[in-house]
């Protein structure tokens, strides 16, 4: 076929002369630029280069635990209803509309120091019901009439700001994230790479403009340690493990922390609170696919706790 400015204009002409294909295309331009306004441009990232596995049986994981100092801590509350965080919660049961824990969690690695597990709410919590949300979050907090408060001090008035090494997360929504922003700009912030999507740079805009210092976990080789398909050995010491557990978000990581006073299973949102976890019911999740993985992480949590009984459980926001 020739091809020709001319035959190119009348082949744009023709696709244009039906309506809906020239709604659908202002339509998919006016998304695309919206899209491009809106989603920040990725983090620099750098990969968190984790240890090689030391230790492929958790029996044996839990035997040799390494002194961590974990620090469960509260740093916030949100008021809502706690059925829209699961996939199919029942009409009816008693802690339905029970304000929920915003929680992070520090660690102290003979080591490697310092390091904290998720932000909870900024400093500005304390105040406001949208704190330092951006503007879309902020839309979102009004439309669905949530509640967060801060009536403790925040993260960073808990722990040495400066000393800090570091900050794993559990995945990026804003009730994780927030309270980084009082952090010094270049720590390191540690996440499931697959976290890093349109979805967690969309809810955290403005926060990954503001801090520098982004990496992420690869969980591309990590090892397979029933009940878990894909566990990374943090440090490779068999000290603290990053645990993919994905469908609540699309990198969601619990994590272990193998304390000498007592291991601690950090389940974040693939478990929101207890009645969820003791019946069952997993998080809600974008997507039929992601729904599904949230139910198997689930079951990969409930199985460990009733394997290891005596590893503590820490719910995500109870
Ligand atoms: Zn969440």
């Amino acid at each position: 076929m020739h091809l020709s400015f001319q035959s190119l204009t009348d082949a744009v002409k023709r696709f244009f002369r039906r309506p809906v294909r020239a709604v659908l295309f202002a339509m998919a331009v006016a998304f695309l630029l919206l899209a491009w306004l809106f989603i920040p441009p990725s983090p620099a990232l750098t990969e968190f280069k984790v240890g090689t596995v030391s230790n492929k049986g958790w029996t044996s994981v839990l035997n040799h635990p390494v002194d961590l100092n974990v620090q469960v801590l509260r740093v916030g509350a949100i008021q809502m209803d706690r059925n829209s965080l699961l996939q199919q919660g029942p009409q009816d049961w008693s802690e339905r509309y029970a304000a929920l824990a915003v929680k992070a969690y520090v660690f102290e690695h003979p080591n490697y120091g310092l390091f904290a597990i998720d932000a909870g709410f900024h400093r500005s919590f304390a105040d406001q019901n949208e704190g330092n949300y951006n503007g879309l979050m902020r839309v979102m907090v009004k439309l669905s009439n949530i509640e967060n408060s801060l009536t403790t001090p925040a993260l960073d008035a808990l722990i040495p700001v400066n000393t800090l090494k570091g900050m794993f997360l559990t995945h990026l929504h804003p009730d994780h994230t927030s309270g980084i922003e009082s952090f010094p700009a270049d720590m390191p912030v540690i996440a499931d790479v697959r976290e890093y999507d349109w979805l967690g740079k969309l809810i955290n805009t403005d926060l990954l403009e503001k801090h520098r210092h982004w990496q992420y976990l690869s969980f591309e080789h990590a090892a397979s340690i029933a009940p878990f398909n894909e566990v990374l050995d943090v440090f490779g010491d068999g000290s603290v493990w990053a645990l993919s557990t994905r469908g609540h978000s699309a990198g969601h990581v619990s994590y272990l922390l193998n304390d000498t006073k007592g291991a601690v299973l950090v389940t974040g949102d693939a478990s929101h609170f207890g009645f969820g976890f003791h019946q069952r019911l997993a998080p809600a999740a974008p997507g039929e696919t992601n729904k599904q993985f949230a139910r198997q992480s689930l079951n990969a949590l409930v199985s460990f706790a009733e394997q290891f009984p005596q590893v503590r459980v820490e719910l995500g926001h109870e």
